[in-house]
């Protein structure tokens, strides 16, 4: 005891002492508590410093068992639980740290030591101890956390946070044929830009990147800044080579898009190395020697370290850069297909589809390099002139027959995630002054399966104008049905593949009864597609579909064919009438 005194059981010198001991207990900036060591631990005691700490007061406290657990973090709970517990049962001290959430639902870090005071007899009374509010030390801790392992500048991952996850990304257990890929990125001439705005605008620069480069990573990827204008994207886990490619295009399409710093438009570059493999240290001595490889060849702004790799990869890069120049040049047509209503029989509206003149290989067909338009994102710009030149045609049609045709333009999955693409919609009808109900856009099942909250909004507005939705290749694609019931689709066009046979297959023909089927309950309009024979129609017709399209009423045809043969169609049957 502080003063030295003789213990007493005088009653006045015992108030006394207790009066010594909650002034002091009052004045520790801390929570002192005693808990009994029952099973739902009640409390004995808490001192009044709670209330300020976590916004309930001793009352609360001793009054509600469950207020303890209920307050701890969902993160921490079970392991204070089990903390606790541990001291009941073997009567060991406790010091654990962990968060609680105050009343006004902050979250306090508190370390907790206690301790299990024992009576004369060695019988344990109960336990003892202190609550201490650690949150100003965690978030310091948290702070030099964050600047041991990350850029101040960019936000992104440091050099050295990086070789952590890189060590981590190579030991990770993967399926035969798979393995990590590093993609080491290195601006050019960035030091110009240093040297003739300054630091400050340099810096504002690589800030801008850092933002664009870090909204670019999938879950699981990661990306760092390795030096002053070096970047590194690490993916964990590849299964092809071309994986990384479209990495490496993805990066460089949001490094060269232009960067507008201090009133300032930057023009990026860069030179982009990328290994494969299975060590950390290889991969990094890789990928910086295909970097450099990449700054010295001048056809392709990214190389592979494999020969055999970057071979493919630069005919790639070559492809992609003849798509780019394709629309510079205006290579692009469309094709127009007439789709039909089938009672009665007529040409209710036309589908657009994409070619490219090639200048050595003549008419490409879509399937040839959409996929790699859409890997490369060219696939927006390219849809873009698609969209507006149907439009347009749509429009021009539609004052020279003198009624409505509706027009389908597919679109790609690219396409519809870009932030702009409604915007696109609304720009190409206003463009052509054509209504907005006489527009279909066709989608496929994949691009619905990858659709998020955001382009379910974005198909939410397009309806609201009168857009239509058609569901295209229906059948081909995974598990639509879930999908037709939630996005508002309007058309769902049955794949060739189920048409094909049916007037020569019974169980062809039982398949399309059931798609038939499935898609009337749920009350959409059914255009069947492939249909080249006589046979086929009467077929489709009696199923129920209400459209259906394919060489037996028309093969695609530039627009002038199509307009020629829709004025024929229509003199022919004012002859009639
Ligand atoms: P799709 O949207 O299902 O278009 C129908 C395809 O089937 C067209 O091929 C068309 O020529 C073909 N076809 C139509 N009727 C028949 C028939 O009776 N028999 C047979 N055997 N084929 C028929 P195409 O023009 O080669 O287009 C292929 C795919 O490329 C399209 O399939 C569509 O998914 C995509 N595509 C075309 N244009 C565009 C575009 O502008 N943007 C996007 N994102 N994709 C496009
Ligand atoms: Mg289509
Ligand atoms: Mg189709």
């Amino acid at each position: 005891m502080a003063c030295g005194s003789q213990p007493s059981s005088d009653p006045a010198h015992l108030s006394e002492v207790e009066r010594r001991y909650r002034t002091l207990v009052e004045q520790l900036p801390l929570v002192v508590y005693v808990d009994a060591l029952d099973a739902t631990s009640s409390n004995i005691f808490t001192s009044h410093q709670v209330e300020p700490m976590l916004g309930y007061t001793v009352d609360e406290w001793q009054t509600d068992p469950a207020l303890f657990v209920r307050l701890l973090h969902p993160e921490d709970r079970d392991r204070v639980i089990e903390a606790h517990a541990r001291t009941h049962r073997t009567h060991e001290p406790l010091s654990v740290e962990y968060r609680l959430i105050g009343r006004d639902g902050s979250v306090v870090w508190i370390r907790d030591d206690g301790v299990v005071v024992l009576g004369d007899d060695g019988e344990p009374l109960y336990l003892q101890g202190y609550l201490l509010d650690i949150t100003a030390e965690r978030e310091a801790q948290a702070q030099l956390r964050m600047q041991a392992l990350y850029d101040a500048l960019t936000g992104l991952a440091n050099r050295a946070f990086f070789h952590e996850q890189l060590e981590h990304a190579v030991s990770l257990r993967k399926e035969a044929g798979q393995q990590s890929a590093l993609v080491y990125v290195d601006l050019n001439e960035f030091k110009e830009i240093n040297d003739q705005h300054g630091h400050t605008v340099g810096d504002e620069v690589l800030a801008i990147l850092g933002r664009r480069l870090k909204s670019l990573i999938r879950a699981g990827d990661s990306v760092a800044r390795i030096g002053g204008d070096e970047f590194a994207v690490l993916l964990e886990v590849v299964s092809e080579p071309a994986e990384a490619a479209v990495v490496a295009e993805r990066l460089l399409e949001q490094i060269t898009a232009p960067i507008t710093a201090s009133g300032h438009e930057f023009a990026l570059r860069a030179s982009i190395g990328i290994s494969l493999g299975d060590n950390g240290i290889d991969l990094l001595k890789q990928a910086d020697a295909a970097m450099y490889r990449a700054k010295s060849q001048h056809d392709s702004d990214y190389a592979f370290y494999d020969d055999a790799l970057d071979r493919e990869a630069l005919d790639r890069f070559k492809r992609i850069a003849q798509l780019r120049r394709a629309i510079q040049e205006k290579q692009f047509t469309l094709a127009y297909q007439p789709v039909v209503s089938l009672e009665p029989l007529e040409v209710v509206g036309l589908e657009a589809l994409l070619r490219w003149q090639h200048p050595e290989h003549g008419e490409v067909a879509p399937l040839d390099f959409i996929p790699l338009a859409e890997e490369s994102g060219l696939i927006v710009p390219i849809g873009r002139w698609v969209l507006r030149e149907a439009c347009l045609y749509a429009s021009r049609l539609r004052s020279s027959l003198g009624r409505d045709l509706e027009i389908a333009v597919n679109v790609s999955a690219r396409q519809l995630q870009h932030p702009e693409f409604v915007e696109h919609v609304d720009a190409a009808l206003a463009f052509a002054e054509l209504p907005a109900h006489l527009l279909t856009l066709e989608l496929t099942e994949s691009v619905l399966v990858a659709a998020g909250e955001r382009v379910e909004l974005r198909l939410d507005a397009l309806k609201q104008r009168g857009v239509k939705l058609a569901l295209d290749d229906f059948g081909t694609g995974y598990a639509s049905l879930a999908y037709l019931q939630r996005l508002p689709v309007d058309v769902v066009k049955i794949d060739r593949s189920f048409t094909a046979k049916i007037d020569s297959g019974e169980d062809d023909l039982a398949l399309l009864r059931g798609i038939v089927g499935l898609g009337k309950a749920l009350g959409l309009q059914l255009v069947a597609e492939g249909i080249e024979r006589v046979a086929q129609q009467g077929i489709v017709h009696d199923l129920g579909c209400d459209g259906a399209q394919g060489f037996h009423f028309g093969r695609p045809t530039t627009a002038a064919e199509a307009t020629q043969t829709l004025t024929e169609q229509a003199v022919a049957d004012l002859g009639r009438g």
